[in-house]
């Protein structure tokens, strides 16, 4: 099996690098992808998959598609950069690992007369706004019976961790400016309602869960020392393993917003931005499926414990069975920190490459294993605790 889908994978390699690299050097920010999500479609309609562009109505994303009937395996690519220091997350390596699955798949589809689907899911603004969450919540998994995926790491190889739900908010504190030394008994001083939102935020630490992160910056504090600021601006992420406490978390923390405003006199506004991420519940049998490929490969993976980090992959592992890998490619350096300017570099490496391909051939025989061997459906199937909408 490793041979057959070695010999595939190299056929397609040139092109599949040739991309990542174009990616790398073309960093385009969350839902400004064009080149990145062109660039992909037209490789995929070259190798006769079946494309929608402007998936679900958003403009960066895509859906390719190649075959007939279920098991439809879908494997998620990311291609958005970050502001500043460009693939410092390495997501062209995501979508490499995406087209690369995606065609090795097809292949082995055509080759065996499979009945099946492969299909590339083009998601955009990962790192902004979580596109995955319009996608599925617009019907894009209804018809797919398993998610892959795989994400560079600084950390070992490993497994699909679970991952933190978020929550995020903007906080707006009115009051009213006054001249700060003249006149100030005229004022309502709405940074001192956010000094006393960040200091109820700190008593409620002790009470919550140790795995639970709150995290906040001041976005707007005052104009200057002599006017009592009027209008102030703080933004918060709250964070948890489980759906039930975020949402009690939010709760608590509007319930310390308003005792903010209550205690300066001020109005508050608490504002959800963006989707709240689910907490990432990975599947037990595909992780295993991972772990051993990726031993057998090389790679020296590790079971790493949960991540306190977040991303739309979560919601999606409460659609279908799911599976979001890591792949090392900062080798022996453990100074390098993924979002920054060293992994970014490291995101176009030769070593990069490799770890890349390997991560391929793995997600590749897992796909395989999937469409042709019933006793691993089931497997993967009863590892799934959310029962929903998946076909055997
Ligand atoms: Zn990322």
């Amino acid at each position: 099996m490793k041979d057959t889908i070695n010999r595939y994978y190299n056929r397609y390699r040139d092109d599949i690098e040739t991309i990542v690299q174009k990616i790398h050097s073309t960093p385009e920010l969350s839902e400004q992808e064009t080149m990145a999500c062109k660039l992909q479609v037209e490789l995929l309609e070259n190798w006769q998959f079946d494309i929608q562009k402007k998936y679900k109505g958003i403009d960066t994303a895509f859906n390719a598609r190649f075959g007939k009937g279920r098991p439809n395996i879908c494997i998620m690519s990311e291609y958005d950069a970050l502001p500043g220091i460009g693939h410092g997350c390495g997501h062209n390596l995501i979508a490499g690992v995406a087209l690369g699955t995606g065609i090795v798949l097809k292949e082995l589809i055509v080759k065996n007369h499979l009945k099946g689907c492969v299909t590339v899911m083009g998601t955009p603004a990962e790192e902004k706004r979580g596109c995955k969450i319009d996608l599925l919540r617009a019907g894009a998994l209804e018809d797919v019976d398993l998610v892959l995926m795989a994400h560079p790491s600084d950390h070992a190889t490993s497994q699909s961790m679970e991952e933190a739900g978020v929550m995020q908010f903007l906080i707006r504190f009115k009051g009213r400016s006054a001249h700060a030394a003249a006149g100030p008994e005229k004022g309502l001083n709405a940074l001192d309602a956010v000094r006393l939102l960040f200091n109820g935020v700190d008593a409620w630490r002790q009470q919550l869960p140790e795995t639970c992160r709150i995290h906040g910056v001041i976005k707007d504090g005052g104009k200057a020392p002599n006017i009592i600021p009027d209008d102030t601006l703080a933004e918060f992420y709250l964070r948890s393993f489980d759906s039930n406490v975020l949402l009690s978390m939010k709760n608590r923390f509007e319930n310390i917003a308003k005792g903010a405003a209550l205690m300066t006199d001020t109005t508050v506004t608490v504002e959800e931005i963006s989707h709240s991420y689910k907490p990432g519940k990975p599947n037990n049998e595909l992780n295993k499926a991972f772990m051993k490929l990726a031993d057998e490969y090389g790679m020296k993976p590790e079971w790493l414990a949960p991540s306190r980090a977040s991303s739309d992959f979560g919601d999606v592992t409460y659609e279908v069975p799911a599976m979001h890998a890591f792949f090392n490619i900062t080798g022996e350096n453990k100074e390098i920190a993924i979002h920054s300017k060293n992994f970014t570099q490291c995101a176009a490496s030769a070593h990069a490459m490799e770890q890349m391909g390997k991560t391929i051939k793995i997600l590749s025989q897992i796909g395989f294993m999937y469409l042709t061997r019933k006793a691993f459906r089931t497997k993967v199937l009863a590892a799934f605790p959310f029962g929903k909408k998946t076909k055997e």
